[in-house]
């Protein structure tokens, strides 16, 4: 889908890849609602477009709650006109580990999976009816080969993996367009924070290869967009992982557990 003249809706935009990625939709001449839990953070990522902050709407909302993205949708509507994207993109890592409680699980599911299905049962029916529509899933590479240190986040983003995929499998043929980002390292406040505080995955992540820039990232989801191509992969060696573990699952999760023991200086 070319981006220009069209309306999105993307969340998280108030930091990292969603800031980013409202910044490269304006550039394209896209028309945005930005959306973000964090206020300062939504605008800030307006005030960054200088005079064409007038493209952009910025609201401030929990998107993993049915209400506040139907509200958005509507918001959407009466701004700019009918949706024809949505960057499902805000995320968090939630609980490293089994935790001793369902709560933390329960968000983490709520903000890194359902909120896709919430969005989309919202969208597609009208999506269905005017013949256009995309969807953009941002997943993380956590979801296609897990993440050492990072249950809840692995278990959460091969979900939303696994919904993409179904998405494009169900809607592919009658209109509406998906795509999945799998990046690994990014430079953004969810991998600093994380490296900061001393996790055993923003180590693997930061030592297995490249950390992009969020704008870099951008660049590559919407060239993915333009080209109507499902999965986007930042970092191209994810594919020979992803191989690998299709091929040997045994030899696979043998490696994955001495990496994790090398990390963990075990
Ligand atoms: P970030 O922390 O910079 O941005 C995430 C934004 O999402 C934050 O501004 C946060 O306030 C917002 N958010 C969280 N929960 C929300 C909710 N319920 N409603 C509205 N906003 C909410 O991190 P980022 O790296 O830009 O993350 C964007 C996406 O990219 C996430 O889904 C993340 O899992 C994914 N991702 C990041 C990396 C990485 O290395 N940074 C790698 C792979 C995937």
């Amino acid at each position: 889908m070319d981006v220009k003249d069209k309306v999105a809706i993307v969340t998280g935009a108030g930091s990292g890849i969603g800031a980013a990625l409202t910044r490269k939709l304006v550039a394209s001449g896209a028309r945005v609602t930005a959306v973000d839990l964090d206020e300062a953070g939504v605008a800030a990522t307006i005030a960054d477009l200088g005079d064409k902050a007038d493209r952009v709407s910025g609201r401030t909302a929990d998107v993993s709650n049915s209400e506040a993205i139907a509200e958005l949708i509507e918001h959407t509507r009466t701004t700019f006109g009918p949706v024809d994207l949505y960057f499902a993109n805000a995320g968090i890592i939630g609980p490293r580990d089994l935790g001793d409680s369902d709560e933390d699980w329960l968000r983490t599911i709520d903000v890194n999976t359902l909120a896709h299905v919430r969005a989309a049962r919202l969208l597609v029916p009208e999506w269905l009816e005017r013949g256009s529509g995309y969807f953009i899933a941002t997943a993380s590479a956590a979801g296609l080969l897990s993440q050492i240190g990072a249950a809840a986040y692995s278990t959460t983003k091969a979900a939303a993996v696994g919904f993409a995929d179904w998405m494009s499998i169900t809607y592919g043929d009658r209109g509406i367009g998906v795509s999945c980002l799998c990046p690994q390292g990014v430079n953004t406040a969810m991998l600093n924070q994380d490296s900061e505080s001393g996790s055993v995955g923003a180590r693997v992540v930061t030592g297995a290869g490249a950390v992009l820039e969020p704008d870099d990232v951008a660049d590559i989801v919407l060239k993915a967009v333009n080209d109507e191509q499902f999965l986007i992969l930042p970092h191209p060696e994810v594919g020979e992982y992803m191989a690998r573990k299709a091929n040997d699952r045994e030899r696979w999760l043998r490696g994955m557990r001495r990496l994790q023991a090398k990390a963990s200086g075990n």
